[in-house]
């Protein structure tokens, strides 16, 4: 059996730089006085389990005692999230990010996913050297695994969670921006979520898709890209160039400038951290006055899974306490490792979210993490997340 480096999907980011964040010690005291002002109201605001959840949190932000090992604390990326928003907003994303965030750790579970990641398009015009794209078995049209997600299920799944489910992810296998019914999908999630994030490697933006992204006002757009050179990038993002990413990154940036003045937006440009030649530093430079935030991600080596030895990981993976994924045929899958989706939950068509994440397949799945049988389970056995 072969030692494998552990994959922490709670901590991937492998470095982050911020543009103009709020300090810490300001955001909190933001936070304590939206609490105070608010602390007889709570009853009408959350339910009495969201009250509960709150209570924890201004228990682990504000009192020194009882640090235990699931404390919950303000990430950068949380504080800079936080930073766009206003009121009770505010403390509604902090019962959001601690179900994000612990419910994962102590393994609890309420009626709805803390995430739910959506994928609008499975196809991906790139074939990145680190992704599942490159699995031919996976692409070929003819095993059903490429398709894109018809409006009215996009449409189906948001009504479930809307006002369940506030963390969002649009994006999963594919690129999200393939999808020809993409603007009217963000259109309707306009104002429904906290924090909506959309994932795309900016090759197939244009001005229409631009308008659509700012007037939806989903909170974070994620540009995928690695490298700070047109030679290592498209040796990395294998069908992209680098300068089409920067010149549809500057289209957007200048749309937002002209039209969308206010918008509260927070883009970051992220890489798959994967070979020794990418430096942060470039990136730095070459992003850090193009979008809000730069990051690296922890490569996860996932495009292979299925064909890999078992590794000895014995450790749960907190994905399945974290995030459900509802891909373009309505299949509902616990992960993205799995891309084939031999740990396939159901289908949305049949299942609703709520059934499908306190299911019996969902329970047999965390129940053999929980005793140490991962290594019973394809491709869980030779997966690194944690
Ligand atoms: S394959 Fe298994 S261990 Fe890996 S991310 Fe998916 S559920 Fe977690």
């Amino acid at each position: 059996m072969e030692k494998n480096k552990i994959f922490k999907k709670f901590q991937s980011f492998q470095k982050l730089k911020i543009s103009k964040n709020s300090s810490e010690k300001e955001i909190l005291e933001r936070i304590q006085k939206i609490y105070q002002e608010n602390s007889n109201n709570l009853n009408k605001l959350f339910s009495i389990s969201h009250q509960k959840i709150l209570s924890e949190v201004i228990n682990d932000l504000f009192s020194d005692q009882d640090k235990n090992h699931f404390h919950f604390s303000l990430k950068e990326n949380a504080l800079a999230e936080i930073n766009t928003m206003h009121g009770t907003d505010i403390l509604k994303y902090l019962i959001h990010r601690y179900r994000y965030e612990i419910f994962p750790q102590k393994k609890i579970l309420d009626k709805f996913p803390p995430l739910v990641q959506i994928e609008p398009s499975s196809i991906c015009n790139f074939r990145c050297v680190f992704c599942f794209e490159t699995d031919k078995n996976f692409t070929n049209k003819k095993n059903g695994f490429m398709g894109t997600m018809k409006v009215d299920l996009f449409k189906n799944i948001i009504d479930q969670i809307e006002n369940n489910v506030e963390f969002v992810t649009l994006a999963s296998r594919g690129e999200p921006l393939v999808s020809k019914e993409f603007d009217e999908m963000i259109k309707y999630t306009s104002g429904k979520f906290l924090n909506l994030k959309i994932n795309t490697n900016a090759s197939l933006l244009n001005e229409k898709k631009c308008h659509s992204i700012l007037e939806s006002k989903i909170k974070t757009l994620v540009f995928s890209a690695d490298a700070a050179d047109e030679k290592l990038y498209s040796e990395l993002r294998v069908n992209g160039k680098l300068s089409t990413t920067l010149r549809n990154i500057k289209m957007f940036n200048s749309i937002k400038e002209k039209y969308y003045k206010t918008s509260k937006i927070i883009t970051r440009v992220s890489g798959v951290k994967f070979k020794s030649d990418q430096k942060f530093d470039d990136m730095e430079k070459l992003w850090g006055d193009l979008v809000d935030q730069v990051a690296f991600v922890d490569y996860n080596p996932w495009e292979n899974n299925y064909e890999k030895d078992p590794n000895d990981i014995e450790q749960s993976c907190s994905d399945l306490w974290r995030r459900m994924f509802v891909w373009w045929d309505g299949k509902i899958n616990p992960c993205d490792v799995d891309y084939k989706s031999n740990l396939k939950i159901g289908n949305i068509s049949n299942l609703s979210i709520s059934k499908a994440w306190n299911s019996k397949v969902y329970s047999m799945l965390r129940e053999k993490h929980l005793s140490k049988k991962r290594s019973e389970l394809t491709p869980c056995r030779s997966c690194v997340q944690v």
